[in-house]
């Protein structure tokens, strides 16, 4: 469905697996400034449609543009560099760097840049002192300040999933996209989360969210993408997806 302010639109992209497509999306246009979550049974090829258009994994077809700009040969540091970030749905944090470490190692890895860990101690570089401070603004959003010097192995699950969330922030992106960011955590975490997300798309940031919680999704969304078999098999409001019957049909058929 072509959207009236589209910041990402997708044609025709193709992944397969062997025999297997897990991904076959003809058309796909995100709103800016939204809450658009994917939704879709297990296996649908949410994760793997996140993979091929930020740039983790090659597409056997298709073509994908950021802010008008065609970012579909882009590997990934340069897609996150427009300004089009992901997490993943197992968190990538490194246990033996600490949180404030993992967020400006996030940083510079998504952009592409060599950056040796040990090193951060020594932030010598206007640059890295820049990227510092980002870190400590995030850690004090997220409420993880009192982790900043902390293993990241030392910190819960939940805790974990929100400096994932954190790390893709400090690009400052236009547009983030989440894949289950909520799953393993317990259900203030899960609150606390979904305010994030929420202030975030109130402060003109676009969201895309892969998220199985039909409540949250229902709650949350400006807008729901259902995939099934790696097709977009239907969209629309949340109230309509609800009661759409291609998607009842591809949970109860899953
Ligand atoms: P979802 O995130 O919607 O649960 P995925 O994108 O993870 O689905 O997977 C879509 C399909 O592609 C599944 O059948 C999955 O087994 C398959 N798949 C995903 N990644 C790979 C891979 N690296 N190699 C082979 N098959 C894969
Ligand atoms: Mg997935």
């Amino acid at each position: 469905v072509a959207k009236p302010d589209a910041i990402f639109v997708a044609d025709d992209v193709v992944r397969r697996f062997g025999g297997l497509t897990a991904v076959d999306v003809d058309h796909l246009e995100i709103q800016r400034g939204t809450i658009t979550s994917l939704i879709g049974p297990n296996g649908a090829g949410k994760s793997t449609f996140f993979n091929v258009v930020s740039g983790f994994d090659s597409p056997d077809g298709g073509t994908w543009s950021f802010q008008g700009s065609d970012v579909s040969k882009l590997p990934a540091h340069r897609v996150a560099r427009r300004g089009m970030v992901r997490t993943f749905q197992l968190t990538k944090a490194l246990t033996r760097l600490t949180a404030r470490e993992n967020l400006m190692l996030g940083a510079t890895q998504q952009v592409g840049e060599r950056f040796i860990p040990a090193l951060l101690r020594f932030p010598w570089r206007s640059q890295e002192a820049t990227i510092g401070v980002r870190a400590d603004e995030l850690l004090e959003r997220f409420n993880l300040s009192h982790m900043r010097d902390e293993f990241a192995g030392t910190m819960s699950g939940g805790q974990r999933k929100l400096l994932e969330m954190a790390r893709a922030l400090m690009v400052e992106p236009t547009m983030i996209m989440l894949d289950e960011p909520m799953a393993g955590v317990n259900p203030a975490l899960t609150q606390s989360l979904l305010g994030h997300i929420q202030a975030l798309r109130d402060e003109g940031m676009t969201i895309v969210l892969v998220e199985h919680d039909m409540d949250v999704v229902m709650g949350i969304s400006d807008w729901v993408t259902t995939f099934a078999q790696g097709r977009l098999i239907a969209e629309g409001r949340p109230d309509d997806i609800r009661r759409d019957s291609a998607v009842i049909d591809a949970y109860l058929g899953a």
